[in-house]
């Protein structure tokens, strides 16, 4: 009988889902990830992966994964607490650490984790939490697992952030430390974090500041993110990171002061009871930040391959704003986003649809993210098929 109540409750679950266009239909890739992907046979070409520096199926950064294997074999045997921290997660976190110009730095298994990693390790009853509206779901999840107050400001509203510090100010349930968390780059948007405001506002009201900035480190500010970007360098505390996106690979990391991190590596659950980065990644990763520093000629050329791709959408005249390499086309209806991304595929063009939860409801979109590997050539491949089925939808005349 209680068999029967869950198949019956997932069956209709799934069916809802169908109803109301919010079913992932998810695609297999058959091959590596690159600027052209392989699925159902056909060389597709791919315009919304994370992988925006191109790194994923780089030959520099797979021989030097390659290496990391030959040197450390292919687990890391433990957790990192019991016996499982070897000299390559070592020497990347310090590689990481003087990258993002902080005193330390932790890797984690994904940049998910490396937020609920963080806040309910540090934060506790009587502090509160202050984030953004649209902040990442690590986020989201990782204050659920802290016992301090969360409060919600407003996307990007620097007035509704302040009314929020006053109240928490004057709240006599607030004993504790304030944080004001925001991602640098918006994942579903590309708008970029008002930073400035936001530090001018944690020193107004004595709040630490928390950056989440998986989109724009590789991106903004010559590579260093959107704290670079911003030239606000030593004015954020907690900084968290993936190797998810411009590094090309998987994982996570938190930096920040150097007894933020030690004492992580005593308390932090994540790191004390699952293991740790796979360690042919960190060396790897210490390849992509070597490749970085001797030339930034994929970030220039990621910046221009956005600005090319941007002029040409404007020219169709589809709604599709952002200041970043994530280029949302806005088309409100989940059922009508399904379908372009569905019409797209048929003409080679991988562009995956956005709906809730992962956006508000209303609000889907088919987001474009633009790589430093897509020649001109693939883009103008792109724009054509977009132009073509943005008119059969009717989206443009
Ligand atoms: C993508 C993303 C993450 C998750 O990173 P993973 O390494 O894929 O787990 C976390 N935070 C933000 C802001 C992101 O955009």
């Amino acid at each position: 009988m209680m068999k029967k109540i869950l198949h019956n409750r997932l069956i209709n679950a799934l069916a809802d889902l169908r109803k109301v266009g919010l079913y992932n239909n998810i695609k297999t890739i058959e091959g590596p990830q690159g600027p052209w992907v392989m699925i159902n046979g056909q060389k597709t070409l791919n315009l919304c992966s994370n992988n925006f520096l191109g790194y994923a199926n780089d030959p520099k950064i797979k021989v030097a994964a390659k290496k990391g294997i030959d040197l450390y074999g292919c687990g890391p045997g433990a957790v990192r607490t019991i016996s499982g921290t070897l000299q390559a997660h070592v020497d990347f976190e310090n590689a990481l650490a003087k990258w993002k110009g902080q005193e330390a730095a932790i890797v984690v298994q994904t940049g998910f984790i490396a937020n609920t990693t963080l806040i309910p390790a540090i934060f506790i009853k009587g502090d509160a939490i202050i984030s953004d509206q649209l902040n990442h779901a690590s986020i989201i999840d990782g204050m659920k697992l802290s016992k301090a107050s969360r409060f919600i400001f407003k996307h990007a509203d620097m007035n509704d952030l302040e009314m929020k510090l006053k109240e928490i100010r004057a709240n006599p349930e607030i004993t504790g430390i304030v944080v004001i968390i925001s991602d640098g780059v918006f994942s579903m948007d590309g708008d970029i974090a008002n930073l400035p405001a936001i530090v001018k506002l944690a020193k107004k009201y004595d709040a630490y500041t928390y950056v989440d900035d998986a989109w724009g480190e590789f991106g903004l500010g010559n590579g260093q993110g959107t704290v670079a970007h911003h030239q606000l360098e030593g004015k954020i505390d907690f900084e968290v990171g993936t190797l998810s996106k411009g590094f090309g690979l998987s994982g996570g990391f938190i930096a920040g002061d150097a007894m933020l991190i030690e004492y992580l590596r005593q308390r932090a659950r994540p790191f004390l009871f699952s293991t740790g980065l796979n360690v042919s990644t960190c060396v790897a990763g210490l390849a992509v930040i070597e490749d970085l520093q001797n030339s930034n000629a994929r970030i220039t050329k990621l910046w221009e391959n956005v600005s090319y791709f941007k002029n040409k959408i404007k020219d169709l005249g589809l709604n599709a704003k952002s200041p970043t390499h994530i280029i949302p086309i806005m088309v409100q209806e989940e059922k009508i986003a399904q379908k372009m991304s569905k019409m797209l595929l048929n003409e080679k063009v991988f562009v995956t649809p956005i709906l809730f939860p992962t956006v508000a409801r209303g609000t889907a979109r088919c987001r474009i993210i633009i790589s430093a590997a897509h020649t001109k050539k693939d883009l103008d491949f792109g724009i054509e098929k977009i132009a073509k089925v943005s008119k059969e939808l009717g989206l443009i005349k």
